[in-house]
């Protein structure tokens, strides 16, 4: 039988190149011009015909290869968000817009994927569009130049789509020197880790554990660190509420400075 660091390498390898085209398939959907935009649950929590073609390939292809995997279901559960920064897609703000697939084991985030369709986009009509970027815990994070924020610096990375009174006063409360509202967990973590923002600060529901697992690697494996806003490290068996709803708080440095600046009342109102 092969080992579980053998399976866990095929597994991250496979989940790489079906990122890759994911990829393919988000912006093909755009060039065809057909978004199928369908509400879930109400006008800013979106499906659209991206998410429903790159769900079906990712879970069909991680299928078809590891036939097996729900045997090892109960330790190893793969978290895919088809498209991470929907709402966005739909508005064409495209490079906010990420295919996230995360690994765990034994109710940890041990490996994540993310395909960025549209990185490079700014570089013109001939540029190459998309990146892959992938960690595994205890290896580290790869297909990225590490970078940090200017030190003293706060700048915040917060909900562009979600935001409401608790989301403003948790950043308020951070004394920041910039806000950014940009779209997409995945895209904020990739700010975190290339020196655009020092906190990823989301003080609401909403963000569910796909949204996180694959993101939560990639900080983590270059040595930064994502909880709730209580500081509660997140959870990815597969039993666990899809639902982060005591909100996020992730930083590449100084998560300290950021945790103990989290106001009690907005503690208060997000139950984890
Ligand atoms: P955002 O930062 O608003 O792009 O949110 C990050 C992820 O969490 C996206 O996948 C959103 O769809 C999801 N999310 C956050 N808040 C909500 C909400 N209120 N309703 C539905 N999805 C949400
Ligand atoms: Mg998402
Ligand atoms: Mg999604």
């Amino acid at each position: 039988m092969a080992s579980r660091n053998t399976v866990l390498m095929r597994l991250v390898a496979s989940a790489y190149s079906v990122a890759q085209k994911a990829g393919m398939i988000v912006r093909r959907v755009i060039a065809e011009g057909d978004l199928g935009i369908v509400e879930k649950t109400c006008a800013t929590d979106l499906q659209t015909k991206a998410d429903r073609l790159v769900q079906m390939s990712i879970c069909s292809s991680l299928a078809r290869k590891f036939p097996k995997l729900t045997i090892i279901g109960e330790e190893l559960v793969v978290w895919v968000d088809p498209l991470d920064g929907t709402k966005e897609y739909t508005e064409g703000l495209l490079d906010n817009v990420t295919v996230l697939i995360g690994i765990a084991y034994e109710g940890k985030a041990i490996a994540g994927i993310i395909n960025q369709p549209y990185y490079n986009y700014e570089a013109g009509p001939d540029a190459v569009l998309g990146r892959t970027i992938w960690g595994v815990l205890g290896l580290g994070a790869f297909g990225f130049q590490l970078k940090e924020v200017p030190a003293g610096k706060h700048i915040i990375t917060t909900t562009r789509s979600h935001s409401n009174k608790l989301v403003t006063d948790c950043v308020t409360a951070m004394n920041p020197d910039v806000v950014l509202r940009v779209g997409g967990a995945g895209n904020k973590i990739i700010q975190l880790i290339e020196g655009k923002a020092s906190a990823y600060v989301f003080a609401s529901p909403g963000c569910k554990k796909w949204d996180t697992c694959a993101p939560e690697v990639i900080l983590h494996a270059v040595g930064g660190k994502l909880t709730d806003i209580h500081g509660n490290v997140l959870q990815y068996h597969k039993d666990v509420k899809h639902l982060n709803s005591a909100g996020v708080l992730a930083t590449l440095r100084n998560y300290d400075y950021y945790a103990s600046r989290v106001p009690e009342s907005v503690k208060n109102a997000l139950v984890p």
